[in-house]
């Protein structure tokens, strides 16, 4: 049973509308604990608290996306998502922290302070330094490992599910893009944005992604009920056709992932992991995903680039906070709009919305952004010469899955580590700390393993490993004693993906 506890509500920050009154909730949780007697339940999730992040909209709570652009906002309609929940009776559990529409790795740039870790580091002293929860979605994170409810949604464009999954020990899964509706998720970066789930287990995040799974027809990128059913025929050709359950996992391993900057905890969970399933019996295959080293750059050009687009609606007219004073002056900073605009974002945005508008710009057009289109062709292009699926939105899709000749060993899944450190403090990746350059550059570096999935749209998870030795990692002063490991599957393939996450538990 969920509890709701003041005091995680205030120190750790992760929620920005918290559940509001706990008896009317009890209500309902009460009726659906009946029907589970009654084995009337309208589904899993029936009478379960389902935490939001606050760029997904609601009817009935504000919507802010962190930002005081929105501070005030209050959708006029429920996202899909949020009318698929309450259909199978779950309980909106309030809105989560994260960082200003979604920018960023460590839930630090929001408008309503940065969310905190629940696990601290204590100094010799006795004071406290708090950990990053991750970001973007770090107060869905913190919200699931505190046990305020029973799993929450978040946004994942370049790893903002399972960064913070990774960082807090908790379960945190990206399907794969189009599979569940963005009708009513406020935009970042369209051609990247998938709603994600957190959990405390694996079997948790199933019970929502069978439910958030479906067509719909108000997002245009979702995915059509034919095509659905044409990825379900290629998945199951080549599993059933290999007989996955009585066979040995072919399991990747891409050495691009064995970043010079991962430290040694992260190395040897990840090596244990392996050996793990090795002994399992199942085999492991060492790959080449040759784009890695440039996925990060192209997706540091894309996602601003979108972004630039996406939040040029926001101009105090239309929506939003809208700034004080009349609508003229002697610079073109002076007028309502700019001045609106100014006001409105926090750094990381506008930093963001430059950036994006200079790639966009006649000038720099081909250098960037058509560059960056380019990688993003090949960073799908290493993955779907690695995998066993065909990739099914692929040209050849209708091509029968073939058991590979052992000459070219496809894998079914590849495993790699979410990121390649432990949780940093709070005070390590706030700007103020470092200079003002060196900041955002180091918070971008967190998402080197995250982003070629979403480049790629395929589904990736991230599940929290533990130390094999059971110990703490890091200094050991901090409690944390577990990784996020990640797994990553073709695309279309993402009961694969959760099946070989429970493996893992
Ligand atoms: N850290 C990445 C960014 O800032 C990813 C964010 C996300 O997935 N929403 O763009």
């Amino acid at each position: 049973k969920c509890i709701a506890n003041q005091k995680l509500f205030t120190e750790l920050n992760a929620f920005i509308t918290p559940l509001q009154s706990l008896g009317s909730y009890a209500d309902r949780i009460r009726d659906a604990d009946v029907r589970r007697e009654n084995g009337t339940l309208k589904s899993p999730l029936d009478g379960r608290l389902i935490a939001i992040k606050d760029n997904i909209c609601t009817r009935s709570l504000p919507t802010t996306c962190a930002s005081r652009m929105l501070e005030k906002f209050t959708s006029p309609f429920d996202a899909t998502v949020i009318n698929s929940l309450e259909n199978a009776g779950a309980i909106i559990g309030g809105k989560t922290n994260l960082d200003e529409f979604g920018m960023g790795s460590h839930s630090t740039h929001s408008h309503f302070g940065p969310v905190k870790n629940y696990f601290d580091i204590v100094n010799g002293d006795g004071s406290e330094r708090s950990l990053s929860a991750g970001g973007s979605s770090g107060g869905s994170a913190v919200a699931v490992a505190t046990d305020q409810c029973y799993a929450a949604l978040g946004t994942d464009t370049g790893g903002s599910v399972r960064l913070p999954a990774a960082y807090t020990g908790i379960v945190g899964f990206k399907p794969s893009y189009g599979l569940i509706s963005r009708w009513g998720v406020i935009a970042y970066a369209n051609s990247l944005d998938t709603v994600g789930i957190l959990a405390k287990r694996t079997s948790i995040v199933r019970e929502v992604f069978n439910i958030l799974n479906h067509h719909d027809a108000r997002d245009p990128t979702n995915l059509s009920t034919s095509t659905r059913s044409r990825i379900a025929t290629a998945v199951s050709q080549l599993h059933s056709s290999s007989r996955l359950s009585s066979r040995p996992l072919r399991i990747g391993v891409p050495i691009e992932y064995n970043l010079t900057e991962m430290t040694s905890d992260v190395r040897k969970v990840w090596l244990s992991t392996l050996q793990t399933l090795e002994k399992q019996g199942h085999t492991l295959h060492p790959i080449s995903l040759p784009s890695t080293k440039h996925a990060l750059s192209a997706y540091y050009i894309l996602a601003p680039a979108e972004a630039s687009s996406n939040l040029a609606k926001y101009d105090g007219i239309r929506y939003g906070t809208r700034a004080e004073g009349p609508d003229k002056g002697e610079e073109p900073n002076d007028y309502l709009y700019a001045r609106t605009r100014g006001e409105g974002f926090g750094d990381e945005v506008r930093r963001r919305i430059l950036l994006g508008s200079f790639s966009l710009s006649a000038d720099a057009m081909d250098n960037y952004f058509i560059q960056a289109q380019r990688v993003r062709r090949l960073v799908q292009n290493d993955f779907d010469n690695v995998f066993a699926l065909k990739n099914p939105l692929g040209d050849d899709a209708e091509v029968e899955n073939r058991a590979p000749s052992p000459a070219e060993t496809k894998v079914d899944v590849i495993i790699g580590p979410t990121t390649a450190s432990l949780p940093p403090s709070l005070a390590s990746v706030t700007e103020d700390q470092d200079s003002a350059v060196s900041a955002p550059l180091h918070s971008y570096v967190t998402d080197v393993c995250t982003v070629p999935a979403s480049l790629a749209g395929l589904p990736a998870i991230s599940v929290p490993v533990p130390a094999p030795t059971g110990k703490s990692l890091g200094d050991g002063k901090t409690g944390f004693d577990k990784v996020g490991i990640q797994i990553i599957g073709q695309y279309g393939d993402d009961n694969l993906v959760l099946r070989v996450a429970e493996l893992l538990e």
